[in-house]
C-alpha cells in the first residue's frame, strides 16, 4: 500500500503576509486528512514563515527548486543544506523551470542527487508538451526524463523518490489528463523505468503524483486510478476551499 501524496505547489505567488493567511485557512482542514501526506511548497521568501506555522502539525514543507552545490559563489540560488533546514521535499525539473529556466535532463539528475544526499525527498517532474504528445511522442520523451533524471541514482528502497507525471499542456489550462489516460503513462511508462532502473519492488514503492490542472472535481477520479498515489496542485492550492476537498479525496 502506498499512502497518498498531494503537494501544493504555490509557484511565484503569495507575499509573507499572504502565505501566512493562507496557510491559516489551511491548518484545520488538512489536519483533518491525516491518511495521507500533505505537503506544502510556498516560495523560498515564505518558507521560514510557514515552517513556523506548520510546527506541531503532520503538514509538510517543500522547496519548489534547489542548486545541487551546497554552498559557494553561485549568486541567486538555494542550496540543499539550506533547503534541508526548512523543508522534507523538493520539486526537481519542474516544466516551467525547464522552459524558462534552462533546466535540462541533466541538471534535474545532479539536483535529484544532491537532494537524496542530503536527505531531501525529491518530488522528480516529468512530462511531455503538447506538441510532443500529438505526434504520438508521449512514453518516448517521458522514458528518456526518467532514464536521465534517474542515471546514476542509487535507492535503498522506493520511499524516498516521489515522481510527478505532468503532461504540460495541462499544467494551468484547465485541461486536466483523463484519468485513465495518466494511469497508462504512469503503468506503462514511468513504472516500467522505475522498474529497469531499480527492480520492480522499488517501482512499486513509488510515489507518482499527477499534476496538471488537477481540481475539486477532478481529483476523486484521478485517485480511484490504481497507479496514481497523489497529485502535485498548481492552481487550486492556492485557495483553501479548493485544496482540502482536493486532499480529501486522495483519502
Ligand atoms: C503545477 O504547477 O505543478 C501544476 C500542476 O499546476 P496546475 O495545477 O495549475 O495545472
Amino acid at each position: 500500500m502506498r499512502k497518498p501524496i498531494v503537494a501544493g505547489n504555490w509557484k511565484m505567488n503569495k507575499t509573507v503576509a499572504e502565505s501566512r493567511q493562507l496557510v491559516a485557512e489551511l491548518v484545520p482542514g488538512l489536519q483533518a486528512v491525516d491518511s495521507v501526506e500533505r505537503v506544502l511548497c510556498p516560495p523560498f521568501t515564505s518558507l521560514m514563515a510557514v515552517a513556523a506555522m506548520l510546527e506541531g502539525t503532520e503538514i509538510r514543507l517543500g522547496a519548489q527548486d534547489m542548486y545541487w552545490e551546497a554552498s559557494g559563489a553561485y549568486t541567486g540560488e538555494v542550496s540543499p543544506l539550506m533547503v534541508k533546514e526548512l523543508c522534507q521535499y523538493v520539486i526537481i525539473g519542474h516544466s516551467e523551470r525547464r522552459t524558462y529556466f534552462g533546466e535540462t535532463d541533466e541538471t534535474v539528475n545532479r539536483k535529484v542527487k544532491a537532494a537524496l544526499a542530503h536527505g531531501l525527498l525529491p518530488i522528480m517532474c516529468v512530462g511531455e508538451t503538447l506538441a510532443e504528445n500529438e505526434t504520438g511522442r508521449t512514453a518516448e520523451v517521458v522514458s528518456r526524463q526518467m532514464r536521465a533524471g534517474l542515471a546514476g541514482v542509487e535507492l535503498k528502497d522506493g520511499k524516498s523518490l516521489y515522481i510527478a507525471y505532468e503532461p504540460v499542456w495541462a499544467i494551468g489550462t484547465g485541461r486536466a489528463a483523463t484519468a485513465d489516460g495518466a494511469n497508462k503513462v504512469i503503468a506503462e511508462v514511468i513504472r516500467l523505468a522505475l522498474a529497469t532502473l531499480f527492480n520492480p519492488q522499488i517501482s512499486q514503492e513509488v510515489r507518482v503524483l499527477y499534476g496538471g490542472s488537477v481540481s475539486g472535481k477532478n481529483a476523486a477520479d484521478l485517485f480511484t486510478m490504481p497507479d496514481i498515489d497523489g497529485a502535485l496542485v498548481g492552481g487550486a492550492s492556492l485557495k483553501a476551499e479548493e485544496f482540502i476537498p482536493i486532499t480529501r479525496a486522495a483519502a
